[in-house]
């Protein structure tokens, strides 16, 4: 089982005022997520090792999950890789409401059911609802999709109304911090409820591994 997240963002600008782009949803939030796995899984044994991963250069072209990718040395890990859950911007309110995240490329895979028949405390897994936007292919998840693992990107940005995706505001004044952290136990919780024989998501004929 894998987590991932970028830790990276685009800097600041010119303009006088706040011109520092913090980025505590894209991607601290994320970071934070994976983070909290971490310390949620730290005492616990699972029957699946867990791999933490947390990409550099996201915001330039997914060049640090990239670089990890393409590196075979960790073609061992890789190769047995059952998801990888990349968390990219959970710091808001979903567009579903609290304790509610989407999935980029639900479609492709039966992850988000897989999810959902386990998940405790209500947290839900909805499907994405910015399909326009080609998300799944946009995040560092991509670079794993090339390598045929089951890898979609987790979110709660609304990116209809979201006014702080790549702007200054982007602070930590915008953090569900409750929500957040609900969503990062019930996660927990209900990955935990998984061993190597009851979770084995696999890609339908949809998918794309070849872009
Ligand atoms: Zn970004």
């Amino acid at each position: 089982m894998a987590f991932s997240g970028h830790f990276d963002h685009i800097g600041t600008n010119n303009k006088s005022g706040d011109n520092i782009y913090n980025g505590a949803d894209d991607d601290a939030s994320g970071i934070a997520t994976v983070i909290g796995m971490a310390d949620y899984f730290k005492d616990k044994k699972t029957d699946y090792s867990l791999v933490f991963m947390a990409f550099n250069a996201e915001e330039i072209g997914l060049k640090g999950s990239k670089a990890l990718s393409d590196n075979k040395d960790l073609n061992p890990v890789f190769n047995n890789i059952a998801a990888l859950f990349n968390f990219e911007m959970l710091a808001t309110e979903s567009q579903f409401g609290k304790n509610a995240v989407f999935m980029t490329g639900d479609e492709f895979s039966d992850f988000d059911e897989l999810i959902n028949a386990n998940a405790v405390n209500g947290l839900k897994v909805h499907s994405d609802p910015y399909q326009g936007q080609q998300l799944f292919y946009r995040s560092d998840n991509v670079n794993f999709v090339k390598k045929k693992i089951i890898a979609h990107s987790i979110s709660t940005v609304d990116m209809n109304k979201a006014t702080h995706y790549h702007a200054v505001n982007d602070d930590i004044n915008i953090v569900d911090a409750d929500n957040l952290t609900n969503i990062i136990n019930n996660f927990a919780k209900t990955i935990e409820k998984f061993d190597t024989k009851n979770f084995t998501p696999k890609y339908n004929d949809k998918v794309n591994f070849n872009f």
